[in-house]
């Protein structure tokens, strides 16, 4: 079963067309890298994928569940909230910006999803989550705030935080462009680990060296359009397209 299918999608902020016709298929396990220049509607399309926009034409089905259809003449239906809840009920989303519960700490930013969305008892909820700080190194910061830590810590409480969940699939946007270049590695190496046991995931990112290293296959997005993708040895070596080229004549 594909993880994600992503028909012909178009999105308009007024009169701006941000997405224009993206289509894309994801696998189970599979570890996409979308790169492209600011602006070309990365975000926007991971958005999309998780609900947090609208769009305007096209289709999306999330692991078999229908979020949105397309009629005859491509444009969205979506389908009623609790099956647009359900669909992407087993995605994840990590952002730039960590986006923790500032008033709550390490611990308490974990637990606060299971046990309002998923309805589980503190008691269940800690110990999951104590599991999960182990995962990413932080088992000693449970108690802190996330003033009191770094940023690279935090992004990896935030990424704890939505494998609380547990998803299915793990959507990343920019997760390391906050962060001072020393402290992207240990979020980039929980990534890794995250990748290696075949979590499926779409990683917005402008480290070419991860997307190399990591990914199965790199989309490379300008103008609200995929303009190439292929495996990374393809797109870092034999880009085709003269944009592709630009981009990472500018990146590399
Ligand atoms: P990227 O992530 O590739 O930098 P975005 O998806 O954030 O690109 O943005 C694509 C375009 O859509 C940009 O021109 C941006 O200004 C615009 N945009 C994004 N979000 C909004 C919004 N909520 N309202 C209006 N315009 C937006
Ligand atoms: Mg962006």
């Amino acid at each position: 079963m594909k993880m994600i299918e992503v028909s012909n999608v178009h999105k308009k902020f007024h009169n701006l067309e941000v997405l224009k016709g993206i289509s894309l298929q994801v696998e189970k396990g599979e570890v996409i890298a979308v790169i492209g220049p600011s602006g070309s509607g990365k975000s926007t399309l991971l958005r999309c994928l998780n609900h947090l926009e609208i769009i305007d034409k096209g289709a999306i089905i999330i692991q078999g569940k229908v979020m949105v259809s397309a009629d005859s003449s491509d444009k969205s239906h979506y389908k009623p909230e609790s099956e647009v809840r359900a669909a992407c009920r087993k995605i994840g989303m990590v952002f730039q910006n960590f986006n923790l519960f500032p008033h709550k700490t390490v611990l308490e930013n974990i637990i606060e999803a299971p046990m309002i969305v998923d309805k589980i008892s503190k008691e269940q909820a800690v110990p999951i989550a104590e599991e999960l700080l182990k995962k990413v190194g932080l088992l000693d910061k449970r108690n802190n705030y996330p003033s009191q830590i770094s940023g690279g810590q935090k992004q990896r409480v935030a990424i704890a935080r939505a494998l609380a969940m547990k998803p299915d699939i793990m959507l990343f946007d920019e997760p390391t462009s906050a962060l001072d270049p020393e402290l992207t590695g240990e979020v980039l190496n929980t990534m890794k680990e995250l990748a290696a046991e075949h979590m499926t995931m779409l990683v917005v990112t402008h480290e070419m060296g991860f997307a190399r290293e990591v990914a199965d296959r790199v989309i490379f997005m300008d103008n609200g359009e995929i303009v190439e993708q292929g495996a990374p040895e393809e797109i870092f070596l034999n880009p085709v397209h003269p944009r592709t080229k630009a981009f990472l004549n500018k990146m590399l």
